[in-house]
């Protein structure tokens, strides 16, 4: 059966320009790190995929090493990409990214115009594309020249390889340098990828967030549930089906402890009383805090459902943020 795009699909979803540029971002987007690769259900992705964009997420994030293994996610997208999207390419954002190890050898990692360019020319072959919509660098690199870094960037983007560039996992020092050097080569930098939750505030210590806005970037969060855990499911044990009970998971066991699961049940309880799943909240949450998107990651097609209706209810009261404080706090 072609699949057929819901026709209601752009009034369920909030767009957000992403930083000073035109362009707009879903509230929130879907991520391929997990439950994409060549080791999952081709057809459980698929759902997974056709849901979102039913529910308006326009745009799909992936990276060169997601799978596993590496690239297999991308060559899932590539396979999507041609059963169902292709009609609606022009209505969808994809991204990619290089900063990881990818291959052997000296450059199939970090940040050389080397490895950039051959990596976007490699993600490009495995989702059959021409161009994707925004290409990242992945992470800081402390020893390439920041200049060859952004360099690559606006080589890709010049080549019309990417239409927008960003960077991910650089903090408010590292963009301020990144941005100067945009700048002076003519080019913009499109939005930082980082990782922010109630649980991880590490961004906060920088004031990160008002930092990009005052530079004219967007924000777009990643592991906003903290990879599953602000969520009910690890209160009663480690589910089979979970990231945490998955070999190729990140989320590590170890990671769940009392101490969490603790405050995770007392944020639990100011969800319920705001009538929300507490993924829900985690995401309304990050959101509140000014996020152009928030990045999930879903295993179900009901997570996807259940995560979208977090717009429902997107604002929080000060008695609400001071609880969650209160509970991080302790
Ligand atoms: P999340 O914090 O959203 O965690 C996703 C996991 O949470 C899912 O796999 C699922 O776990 C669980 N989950 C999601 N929704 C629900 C729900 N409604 N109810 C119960 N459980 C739920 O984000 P990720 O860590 O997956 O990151 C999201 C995306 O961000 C990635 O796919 C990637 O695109 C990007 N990313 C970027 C990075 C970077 O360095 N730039 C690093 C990491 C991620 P389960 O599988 O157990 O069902």
């Amino acid at each position: 059966m072609p699949y057929l795009a819901a026709e209601d699909r752009y009034q369920k979803m909030n767009y957000n320009y992403v930083g000073d540029s035109g362009l707009k971002l879903p509230a929130i987007s879907l991520g391929l790190w997990h439950n994409f690769g060549g080791v999952d259900s081709l057809e459980n992705a698929r759902k997974m995929l056709q849901k979102a964009f039913d529910l308006g997420i326009t745009h799909f994030d992936l990276a060169n090493n997601y799978g596993p293994p590496a690239g297999s996610a991308e060559e899932t997208m590539g396979i999507l990409l041609e059963k169902d999207f292709k009609p609606y390419r022009d209505q969808l954002i994809i991204s990619s990214k290089a900063g990881y190890y990818m291959w052997p050898g000296p450059y199939g990692n970090w940040g050389s115009r080397k490895y950039l360019i051959s990596s976007i020319d490699q993600s490009l072959s495995r989702m059959g594309l021409d161009y994707v919509d925004i290409f990242y660098h992945h992470r800081p690199d402390p020893d390439t020249p920041l200049k060859e870094t952004i360099g690559a960037l606006k080589q890709i983007q010049k080549q019309g390889k990417a239409l927008y560039v960003g960077i991910s996992n650089y903090n408010a020092q590292q963009t301020k340098k990144a941005v100067e050097i945009a700048e002076n080569m003519g080019i913009d930098l499109l939005l930082n990828q980082y990782n922010y939750s109630i649980f991880d505030r590490w961004s906060e210590k920088e004031n990160l967030l008002a930092k990009l806005k005052e530079m004219s970037l967007g924000s777009i969060i990643y592991s906003p549930l903290a990879q599953g855990l602000l969520t009910d499911k690890y209160l009663d044990g480690i589910p089979a089906d979970s990231r945490a009970a998955k070999e190729s998971g990140f989320l590590k066991k170890d990671s769940i402890t009392a101490e969490k699961l603790k405050k995770v049940e007392k944020l639990n309880q100011i969800a319920a009383d705001r009538n929300q799943s507490l993924s829900q909240m985690a995401l309304a949450w990050v959101l509140e805090q000014g996020a152009t998107s928030v990045l999930v990651g879903t295993s179900k097609v009901e997570q996807i459902i259940e995560n979208v209706g977090s717009l429902n209810n997107i604002r929080f009261n000060n008695e609400e943020l001071a609880a969650i404080e209160a509970i991080m706090a302790k």
